[in-house]
């Protein structure tokens, strides 16, 4: 299969300065999702907030409302971002989800003929939660019975980190956990032309700094991140490697997180 093009979508504009204060964490954080064309269907890495949470926006938890602050606009749902791109959202055929909180996973309802590939350990931690996960994932994200794929073998080595194939060679999940159970970064292979890989983190981290050397944090996002951690220093370690890979393949993988708009704005 071929990469044809990659587009870069924000899903869900949301703003912790609220709640947080502008000097200890950015004013908008965003939730980068990717549209891939493929010559055998469309994919969708993520889907941020879907015309459920425009709709329903009580569907969300109070708290996370009041600390996130998502726009919920129709225009910024992945399904009108893929009419926008003049492809119909029938024809995405596979959803690849870096985790299953609810600001990735909103707009699965709008794509009810996809598969959807996540990793086991991520769709066993969302629809059986421990009591301190119960909060970050909303059943009714996906009530409509998606065509789940569990991966779980352990695949190939790539670029340093354990990979595994969720479509064919150009789209693999790697295993990142620690924000959440299962949590995974997605390379997606660029089109010829442009050469190299991306790599969707997801939320590895926050702050695109945290992926540099040397790494910075906003202090109100590392304080948000180790709140949210399943797992804090197993997503330190990640982390970790997530750095070495992007400092020893600049220029052949571009490395970026779910939520910097630093990170959005450069595509
Ligand atoms: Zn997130």
């Amino acid at each position: 299969m071929t990469v044809t093009a990659v587009h870069h979508l924000n899903c869900g504009t949301m703003s912790l300065v609220a709640t947080i204060g502008e000097r200890l964490a950015p004013r908008r954080i965003v939730a980068h999702c990717l549209l891939v064309e493929r010559d055998a269907g469309l994919v969708l890495v993520d889907t941020g907030f879907g015309m459920g949470d425009v709709r329903n926006p009580k569907r969300l938890t109070p708290s996370s409302r009041m600390l996130l602050r998502p726009r919920l606009v129709e225009e910024e749902t992945a399904v009108a971002q893929v009419r926008a791109l003049g492809h119909d959202p029938a024809d995405v055929t596979d959803v690849v989800l870096t985790h299953m909180d609810f600001d990735h996973v909103g707009g699965l309802g709008d794509f009810p003929q996809a598969t959807v590939h996540v990793y086991a350990a991520e769709l066993d931690a969302a629809t059986h939660p421990r009591l301190r996960e119960r909060a970050r994932y909303i059943e009714a994200m996906w009530a409509h019975g998606p065509r789940w794929r569990p991966l779980s073998e352990a695949g190939d080595d790539w670029n340093g980190l354990t990979s595994v194939t969720a479509l064919d060679d150009d789209v693999l999940l790697l295993p990142l956990h620690g924000h959440t159970r299962g949590h995974c970064g997605v390379a997606v292979r660029r089109p010829a032309g442009e050469g190299g890989w991306l790599l969707h983190a997801g939320d590895c981290y926050f702050d695109a700094r945290e992926a540099h050397e040397p790494p910075a944090c906003a202090p109100g996002l590392a304080l948000f991140q180790r709140m949210m951690a399943t797992d804090h220093r197993k997503r330190i370690a990640n982390l970790e490697r997530v750095r070495e890979l992007r400092s020893a393949h600049t220029g052949d993988v571009d490395v970026f997180c779910a939520h910097a708009a630093a990170d959005f704005d450069r595509f």
